[in-house]
């Protein structure tokens, strides 16, 4: 098992341990934003207003009454928040002013950190490539990373994606927002050390935060 997979069952056994029956009061004390859950009052315009809102399996409105009931599993399991655009339509039509955009991407992340996301989520593979891209050298390496895309679903498959994309990234290369020598290196921030210990301390107080070392 991996540390990260070990992590993520810490977390998970300790948030069942410390909130069971209690879903409502587990998100409002660790998913962003969570604390404005209980103010929804099922009104359903976030759900009319959502323009992907026919392609999800839960409306956000829903979410919001399957917290109250409960429902953890199939809230924290659910495809439907990695659905959200970020288009801010429900926040801005919510009678309650409810950030139901940030509430999304908090029960993603928190599903993320328990390692409860859908196997083969795209939204999360993609965000977690582009993350483990970032992570390593404080700048996106756009060759790696369209790479790592084309590649993920095997190595036939990346063939097939990169000879479909060839078009597009003669393009970027003749534009020079794409360099083949990316893939010996790369540009990179200067201060390596630095961009780590600024990211492990940013874990360690959003840790704290949601209550994750307490
Ligand atoms: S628009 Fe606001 S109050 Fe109405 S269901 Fe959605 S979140 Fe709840
Ligand atoms: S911000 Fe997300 S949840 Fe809100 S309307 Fe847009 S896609 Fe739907």
């Amino acid at each position: 098992m991996s540390e990260s997979n070990k992590a993520a069952n810490t977390v998970a056994a300790a948030a069942v341990a410390r909130y069971r029956n209690n879903f409502l009061k587990e998100v409002e004390e660790r998913v962003e934003d969570g604390d404005m859950v209980k103010m929804c009052m099922q009104c359903g315009v976030c759900a009319g207003s959502c323009p992907l809102g026919p392609h999800w399996e839960h409306s956000p409105q829903k979410i919001f009454m399957m917290i109250r009931a409960g429902k953890r599993d199939e809230v924290l399991s659910s495809d439907s928040m990695w659905m959200c655009t970020s288009c801010y339509n429900c926040i801005v039509r919510c009678p309650r002013q409810l950030p139901i955009t940030h509430i999304m991407h908090g029960l993603a992340h928190y599903a993320n950190r328990l390692g409860m996301v859908p196997k083969g989520q795209p939204t999360r593979d993609i965000a977690k490539l582009f993350w483990d891209n970032l992570l390593k050298t404080g700048r996106v390496n756009e060759l790696k990373f369209s790479l790592a895309m084309y590649f993920k679903d095997g190595f036939v498959q990346g063939i097939k994606n990169a000879l479909a994309m060839q078009g597009i990234g003669l393009s970027l290369m003749k534009a020079k927002r794409l360099s083949p020598m990316e893939i010996i290196g790369g540009h990179k921030c200067k201060d390596q050390s630095g961009i780590q210990k600024m990211i492990a301390k940013a874990r360690e107080i959003e840790d704290r935060r949601r209550g994750a070392l307490a």
